[in-house]
């Protein structure tokens, strides 16, 4: 496979037991090209307090070391990234971190709506799907204008892998037709600022009637019917197995959408590869 997983996870974050070497040799064996280690920070996280603030000296000094070991020595590419966990009144904090460390690419995701992560069932408590996706894409948008430092905005759909979960799969599907406009409008902003938006497969991991990747392809398709080129592609794995979910049947429904590229970052400056 020629392609690059540009979003995982190892034992930096607060989620994972991964060893780095083992996500390496892993995605080497798996036949991709490169691979970006994203792990999270997600500060004043306040379901687990701590739970993912990330030790950004020891993980940029470790990480680099470790990449700069296998970029020299292999055809194979080791980035390292960060997946930031975006809250509006964090933005001077995350402008700060950024410029104080220098990473490959960013991730911009919406981790949590109101102080809750919508991993959390309590989320849920009282609303209908159309309320909580509502509230959901309003924080996204939020985050975005707050703060616009990132290279990709993350699984722009997460609250619906858990929404399914919590309001079944037919109550909670998330169409892009009931939430049009709003989707329309972080489409158009994440154009219009050249940012990439996110493919990740994280959603097919342990669900096998999951049919789509975060986002889904009727918001994908709308993303390129806008004139959005620019995406990147994840597996959002936290254990070396799921490094390249799915990549091969999600490329295939990419390129029938008409995407002939897919992006990644390193420097923060976008590399394409044709698909
Ligand atoms: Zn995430
Ligand atoms: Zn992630």
């Amino acid at each position: 496979m020629y392609l690059w997983d540009t979003h995982m996870h190892c034992n930096y974050s607060g989620d994972s037991e991964a060893e780095p070497m083992d996500m390496i040799h892993t995605a080497m064996d798996k036949g991709l090209s490169g691979i970006i280690f994203t792990d999270h920070l997600d500060l004043d996280y306040r379901e687990e307090p701590g739970l993912f603030d990330l030790d950004l000296p020891l993980y940029t000094e470790e990480m680099n070391l470790i990449a700069a070991g296998i970029n020299n020595y292999s055809g194979f590419h080791v980035g390292v990234g960060l997946e930031l966990g975006l809250q509006p009144h964090l933005a001077q904090r995350h402008h700060k971190i950024l410029e104080e460390y220098s990473f490959d690419q960013v991730i911009g995701s919406t981790h949590v709506v109101e102080g809750v992560d919508p991993y959390y069932d309590r989320f849920y408590e009282g609303r209908n799907a159309q309320e909580t996706y509502s509230l959901y894409f309003q924080e996204v948008l939020a985050n975005i204008k707050a703060f616009d430092d990132f290279d990709t905005l993350g699984h722009l759909d997460y609250v619906s892998r858990y929404g399914m979960r919590h309001y079944g799969r037919e109550q909670g599907a998330c169409r892009y037709e009931d939430h049009a406009p709003l989707l329309d409008e972080i489409l158009t902003w994440l154009i219009s600022h050249d940012k990439a938006l996110e493919v990740n497969t994280g959603s097919f991991r342990g669900d096998e009637s999951a049919t789509d990747p975060n986002p889904s392809y009727p918001i994908l398709q709308r993303y390129y019917e806008l004139g959005g080129r620019r995406i990147t592609l994840g597996a959002d794995a936290h254990t070396p197995e799921h490094i390249g979910l799915c990549f091969t049947s999600v490329v295939d429904r990419l390129k029938a959408i008409g995407f002939d590229e897919i992006t990644y970052y390193l420097k923060r400056t976008p590399y394409t590869y044709k698909i």
